[in-house]
């Protein structure tokens, strides 16, 4: 893992480190970034309960594309280019195994068991052949975790790329038996404002979900942006699938984890 992704990916931050936002953990005064502030001021419960997100990727480097933010882009395919398996089977190598170590660790904190998942759609190309559902998919391919897959349908909000609104995302009628009552997983690639994974949690939360967990691979940061800059200094280490996404450090299940399969 540390060979195929540890020198551009690097770990997040957990929630409630000083100066990282609780829910993006992009930069932060106090507790909460202002973008992350003003959703919570209008949907309030109606966003992700919990937002686990595993590496920061590093956008607008001054030397040109950062090896982070090429996989995460070209794992589906950009400006033309096709997919690149590669970068897909990193992405799902990170996302595969920080369930396997750390779904313990996440569903605690949550107070609850997953009971279904879906994926963000992409609006260019809905539905389960978008790359990202290969992200879902590696969730699913941890054998202890049976879940009831569905899937969102852009709404007539989708046009709205960047800013948060109710309507971006649909649970369609025939799936709303697999999502009210339940506690949902919504898996993603990149976070850069929130706005897709939130309007994914707002439909989801619509259609009656007790719960919505955000799980996202990248926290898309930009190096020409003083703040975001200012993190990205910070990160030095190489991505550890050991450190735990919901407390930031080695946490008893990895402890756990290494000694039995060493
Ligand atoms: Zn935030
Ligand atoms: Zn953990």
């Amino acid at each position: 893992m540390r060979e195929r992704v540890g020198a551009f990916f690097r770990n997040t931050y957990a929630p409630d480190s000083h100066g990282v936002c609780n829910v993006c953990r992009g930069p932060a005064s106090g507790g909460i970034c202002r973008i992350c502030a003003r959703h919570r001021n209008d949907y309030g419960n109606g966003l992700a309960d919990r937002t686990v997100l595993l590496t920061y990727a590093q956008g607008s480097h001054p030397d040109g594309p950062h090896q982070s933010a090429h996989e995460v882009r070209a794992y589906k395919g950009y400006k033309g280019t096709p997919p690149v398996e590669r970068c897909k089977e990193n992405l799902q190598l990170v996302v595969n195994t920080a369930i396997q170590v750390h779904y313990p660790c996440i569903s605690r904190w949550l107070n609850a068991s997953w009971d279904g998942i879906t994926f963000v759609p992409s609006r260019d190309r809905p539905g389960k052949n978008h790359p990202v559902a290969a992200l879902a998919n590696a969730v699913l391919s941890n054998s202890r975790l049976e879940l009831q897959k569905f899937l969102l349908e852009p709404g007539p909000g989708s046009d709205n790329k960047h800013q948060l609104v109710a309507d971006r995302f649909t649970v369609p009628d025939r799936w709303r038996d697999v999502v009210d009552g339940k506690n949902i997983l919504i898996v993603d690639d990149t976070w850069t404002t929130g706005s897709s994974a939130q309007g994914a949690a707002i439909a989801v939360k619509g259609a009656g979900a007790s719960s919505v967990t955000v799980l996202c691979v990248d926290r898309w940061l930009r190096h020409d942006w003083e703040d975001h800059r200012t993190l990205i200094d910070t990160l030095d280490n190489p991505y550890d699938p050991l450190i735990c996404p919901v407390v930031g450090r080695v946490c008893s299940r990895s402890a756990d984890f290494r000694l039995t399969r060493v």
